[in-house]
């Protein structure tokens, strides 16, 4: 997926989680600070990548992970996103004061990048070191900066047309997703 591709997404997705309140901090946050956020954390997966945006920028941490994990390795995974989470939460120091709604729409954002990439027929590695991908692939084939662009509109469109006040059940569909997992890893590890 496209550089484009991730930020549309993530703001859709910032948009999307705001309207279901999935966090006190998202559905209260300041725009100024989440959208930021959120195009940061989309864009950071790709630091595996040399000649991605991230990749470019922080070219000293980009050669040793893209030579390590590859791209869509490490990075790409559940491991790295509770890393950073952990690490945003416990490692940063309080006298830095980052709001909260920064964080939570940085993580947000870094998410929506690996369910994007889910997206492509090559999926990602989201239990890493388990080497099983996991993809739906919607977007595929010569028109795939559109499918992007298409899809990230109709997440931001659904997202303006969810009634006020909705609220998600996020612990449920937390356990939905386990679940998912759960069967996936069944389905294809065979024990
Ligand atoms: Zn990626």
């Amino acid at each position: 997926m496209t550089a484009e591709g991730h930020l549309l997404f993530s703001v859709a997705s910032l948009i999307m989680a705001h309207k279901l309140q999935i966090t006190p901090e998202i559905a209260h946050g300041d725009w100024l600070h989440m959208v930021p956020g959120a195009l940061l954390g989309a864009l950071l997966p790709d630091i595996d990548h040399p000649s991605s945006i991230p990749g470019r920028l922080l070219r000293i941490f980009s050669l040793p992970i893209s030579k390590l994990c590859g791209h869509r390795g490490f990075t790409h995974s559940l491991v790295a996103w509770l890393l950073l989470m952990i690490s945003c939460y416990q490692w940063i120091p309080t006298e830095w004061a980052i709001p909260n709604d920064i964080i939570q729409a940085f993580l947000l954002g870094y998410i929506s990048h690996l369910v994007a990439d889910m997206l492509t027929p090559s999926g990602v590695p989201f239990l890493w070191p388990l080497p099983q991908r996991f993809c739906f692939p919607m977007i595929r084939g010569k028109n795939s900066q559109r499918g992007e662009r298409f899809i990230a509109i109709i997440l931001t469109v659904c997202a303006c047309f969810l009634p006020a006040g909705y609220q998600f059940d996020f612990y449920n569909h937390i356990d939905m997703i386990i679940k998912y997992i759960h069967n996936q890893i069944d389905t294809h590890i065979p024990t």
